[in-house]
């Protein structure tokens, strides 16, 4: 088999995804080895996904402020705000530990665990969130290098 990039040499690995051949110097860009159509296309896919989270917190911090200010002290609704903003990232945190749907022995266990769940997301929330934001920092530089390493390749 030939590398898919450069056709004069012979492949040493190949694609983790398409399983199209790579030479050294194409399987050694990325662990595990990738080519460059699907290294972008799995960036694409990490970065739109952050896209939404981040958009949704924004969203969220901005509704809650819209709500809040003038009817409490600034401090407090910017604090209010941060809360709601976090909510999803301790949503989806807890939600390994909850079952989403069933399980239960009546309908109102399943609300409860809901409530339970909601309250322990507001206040997971407050440490994941920030965390979560780091994270989606540190893969938005990740992304960005690829996509440099793409760019010479
Ligand atoms: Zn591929
Ligand atoms: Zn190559």
């Amino acid at each position: 088999m030939k590398c898919a990039q450069h056709v004069e040499l012979d492949a040493v690995g190949t694609c983790n995804s398409c399983g199209r051949g790579l030479c050294s110097d194409c399987a050694a860009v990325f662990t595990p080895p990738l080519c460059g159509a699907c290294a972008s296309a799995h960036n694409k896919g990490i970065a739109k996904t952050l896209w939404v989270q981040l958009f949704l917190m924004l969203g969220l911090f901005i509704t809650a402020l819209i709500l809040l200010l003038g009817k409490t002290p600034w401090l407090d609704a910017v604090g209010f705000a941060c809360v709601a903003a976090f909510f999803p990232s301790g949503w989806r945190f807890l939600g390994r530990y909850f079952a989403p749907s069933g399980g239960y022995f009546s309908p109102l266990a399943r609300w409860m665990s809901l409530a339970v769940q909601a309250f322990a997301a507001a206040c997971i929330g407050v440490v994941v969130g920030p965390i979560f934001l780091f994270r989606a920092w540190r893969e938005f530089r990740v992304v960005r290098g690829t996509k440099d390493l793409l760019d010479k390749s």
